[in-house]
């Protein structure tokens, strides 16, 4: 609380050399008879207002004081209440809050001499913290750390940190959510020990047999009776003995009517396949009592002496109760913990269990891959407890759409599949994702308003889009990906999404010789203030014109480029052709601006990157602050140590350097708290989106938020219409950058633009 420390010392002073100027002033006029009233009017209305300033001064902090503590008061709520062991604490290390289930865990309590700032870096592994190690901490996600608590037991944890809250009094909470991984290796070994038990058991299988209720099914060549022992009609409930197929079929679990139906047809087509040899069928069969039992059919064929047939003979058995145990192991490798369904294992086995039963069967199934929306935003900016609990309506969404013979599964983070059995009708995967979309848009995330949580899903059917499930799910979530709409596409895959791979070749080759050939130009487009209208510098945008005349976007040529050397060729053009039309602008007498350039990230890791671009701004005689560099978050993604390192230097030498794209993949504001950024661009998408009073404004106020804290100026991409400017200034945006501005122009048409409008000055 300095400013408020600074006012209340300013004020005393000001009032007291107030009052003693009164005070002198009475005293010359004491004896003029009017002095008495004036030495005491004035001494009276010091004194009031002296006691006004400081109430006004307590009654201000305790606002502040009062805000904080609702905020304070929500983390904290969140922390206790979650499940996973976890802990609330500050830089400052003034206080650290742990929940029950860290408490329970650890038994590490404080005391006189040991506060928050011994006890914390313990939880790491350290004996002390800098700065620089909890920002390590807030970027290192599942890191594992070990320590040893008070009573010397050894713990390891993995630990989540993301920085929650900034008070603008330099403090930054820090909520770190732990995993022990004992709880892991626990349920590992667990399930080591349940296979075991069950290979025994497996052993065991002929004696028990002997022991145990036993059923007989007769299946005979070219009869459609089925003939039962008595015992088998008891456990079937069934009165005669003998039972069609199709009457089979009825009792059995409809998710498993695909597996007998797989035998049925092979044992009547190859059931000379079967002869001295065991196999064995586990199906749910509906029993006397009603309920669906868990029964294995253990067969094999022979001949039979006096028909001269082939028959399949064999035992029934319940097995329910080592299906059970089986449930149990499932339960822990192949179900999410997070949203209690099944996880990316159990989908692979089930599709791939599916993918052979197409081939055999000829039936087939839609693969649909979901994606949600900016979940990483959500994650940031309302918390983990909020983006899981939305992961767990994902899932219960997903469940209560998937028909009796669906299936679906979390894959990863925000990523989820369902398979469903295709019955003819093409427009079936489209349908189901639709009305997943729009009960989505009906859950409430953490305080915001939600209208606009939207689902981008792939889909494919199989066996026709793959030579395996795995092959069908991969070009599901590529026909996710290549769908350029960012937010709630349906994409159905064709192959033809391929040709657009032929065509980047084609690309490639004919980019190269454009350079050679000087078929690149440049447009600038105009960056605005919203508060004051001056333009506060331009973007240079890459063209480039084929030898046919016609302009082909920087969208099509510039992924291509990025894949291939080519690109630090672009980048090195851009850079060069900008600061030499900068250059001309100056000698033509127009004011000095800042030209924006885009730096993909391969010219980045370049080691010499930054002497080349003060090398380009020596050449051309401009100051590092007429140039900005705009890069994308995924470019820290890559190795975060050098990204670090090449943007210091860069902002050192007096560069400015702006976040492009944000919003658009994987997005984490822990970026823009660690690494020197000047600019947050907002991506169009977020502009296009937010004209409803929905969770998009909430995420760019909360995000110009976060980066006013750290001093770094918003602005936001493709603004179209005044409406937009005017609910993003009311956000917190403080830049715009579209059409309502300006288009890209030719540097003749920038020109233009520069002598007509004002200009801000550069510092
Ligand atoms: P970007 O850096 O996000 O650039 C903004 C894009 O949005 C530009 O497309 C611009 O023309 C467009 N735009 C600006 N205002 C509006 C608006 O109000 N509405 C709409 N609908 N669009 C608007 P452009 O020029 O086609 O560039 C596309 C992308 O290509 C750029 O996105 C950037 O990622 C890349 N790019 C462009 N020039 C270069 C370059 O010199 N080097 C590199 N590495 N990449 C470049
Ligand atoms: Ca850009
Ligand atoms: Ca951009």
């Amino acid at each position: 609380m300095k400013w408020n420390k600074q006012l209340v010392a300013s004020g005393v002073v000001g009032f007291a050399l107030l009052t003693g100027i009164l005070n002198i002033y009475a005293f010359f006029h004491r004896n003029k008879g009017e002095g008495d009233l004036v030495y005491i009017l004035f001494n009276s209305y010091a004194l009031i207002a002296l006691i006004l300033g400081v109430c006004m001064v307590i009654r201000r902090q305790r606002q502040e004081k009062h805000k904080m503590d609702i905020a304070r008061k929500r983390l904290t709520y969140l922390t206790k209440n979650l499940t996973a062991p976890a802990m609330l604490w500050n830089d400052s290390f003034t206080e650290v809050i742990f929940n029950d289930a860290l408490s329970k865990l650890t038994d590490i309590t404080m005391s006189d001499d040991m506060g928050p700032k011994q006890i914390v870096p313990i939880f790491f592994g350290k004996e002390d913290m800098t700065d620089e190690d909890i920002r390590e901490i807030v970027i290192a996600r599942n890191q594992e750390y070990s320590f040893i608590d008070s009573n010397g037991v050894p713990h390891d944890m993995i630990w989540n940190t993301s920085a929650v809250e900034t008070n603008g009094d330099g403090v930054t909470w820090l909520l770190s959510i732990g995993t022990d991984l004992a709880d892991i290796r626990n349920m590992q070994s667990k399930i080591a020990t349940y296979s075991k038990q069950l290979s025994v058991s497996e052993g065991k299988h002929n004696l028990t047999m002997e022991l145990m209720d036993v059923g007989l099914l007769l299946i005979e060549q070219n009869n459609p009776q089925l003939f039962l022992s008595e015992k088998l009609q008891k456990m079937f409930g069934l009165s005669s003995s003998t039972v069609t197929v199709d009457e089979l079929r009825e009792m059995i679990y409809p998710l498993d009517v695909d597996v007998f139906e797989l035998h049925v047809d092979m044992m009547r087509r190859y059931m000379a396949y079967y002869v001295d040899r065991t196999e064995t069928l586990e199906l749910r069969i509906r029993s006397a009592d009603g309920i669906y039992r868990w029964y294995a059919y253990r067969f094999r064929a022979t001949m039979q002496n006096e028909s001269e047939r082939l028959a399949v003979g064999g035992t029934v058995i319940d097995i329910s109760a080592e299906k059970e145990k089986d449930e149990i192991i499932e339960k822990a490798a192949y179900e999410d913990t997070i949203v209690g369904i099944p996880n990316r294992n159990k989908l692979m086995n089930v599709g791939e269990e599916l993918y052979r039963r197409t081939l055999a069967l000829n039936n087939s199934y839609w693969v649909i891959v979901m994606d949600i929306d900016r979940f990483h935003l959500i994650n940031d900016t309302c918390g983990y407890a909020a983006g899981n609990s939305l992961l767990r309506s994902f899932a219960n969404i997903l469940i209560r759409e998937m028909t009796h013979d669906g299936f679906g599964a979390r894959i990863s983070g925000d990523n989820f599949a369902l398979i469903l059995p295709d019955t003819g009708d093409e427009g079936l995967p489209e349908r189901i994702v639709s009305k997943i979309q729009r009960v989505l848009l009906t859950k409430a995330v953490g305080n915001l308003s939600h209208r606009t949580l939207t689902c981008s899903a792939g889909y494919a059917r199989m066996p026709e889009d793959g030579d395996s499930f795995e092959h069908v799910m991969d070009h599901a979530e590529f026909a996710i990906s290549s769908n350029k709409k960012t937010h709630g596409s349906i994409t159905r895959y064709t192959s033809k999404m391929h040709d657009a791979i032929i065509l980047e070749n084609n690309i490639e080759t004919q980019l190269h010789e454009a350079i050679l050939r000087n078929e690149l130009e440049l447009r600038y487009q105009p960056k605005v203030s919203l508060t004051t209208g001056e333009m506060i510098g331009l973007e240079a945008l890459i063209r480039w014109r084929s030898a046919s005349g016609e302009l082909v976007s920087p969208g099509v040529f510039i992924p291509i480029a990025e894949r291939s050397p080519l690109i630090t060729r672009i980048t090195h053009f851009v850079m060069d052709e900008a600061c030499r039309q900068m250059q001309l602008w100056r000698t033509m007498g127009l004011p000095e601006t800042v030209i924006s350039i885009n730096f993909s990230s391969t010219d980045f890791y370049q080691e010499d990157v930054c002497a080349q671009i003060l090398n380009t701004l020596k050449k051309y005689k401009l100051k590092p602050q007429n140039l900005e560099i705009e890069l994308t978050e995924s470019l820290a993604c890559k190795d975060i140590d050098v990204a670090t390192l090449r943007m210091q230097e860069l902002r050192d030498a007096g560069i400015q350097l702006a976040m492009d794209d944000f919003g658009t993949g994987y997005s984490s504001l822990s970026y823009l708290q660690s690494l020197p950024f000047t600019v947050l661009k907002l991506d169009r998408s977020f502009v296009v989106t937010m004209h409803e009073k929905t969770v998009v404004q909430e995420i760019i106020r909360s995000a110009a938020r976060i980066a006013k804290a750290k001093h770094i100026r918003t602005l936001a991409e493709g603004v179209e219409t005044q409406e937009q400017a005017d609910m993003l200034s009311e956000v917190g945006c403080d830049y715009a950058q579209g059409y309502l501005y300006g288009h890209p122009m030719t540097a003749k048409e920038a020109e233009h633009f520069i002598r007509t409008h004002t200009i801000r000055k550069i510092v």
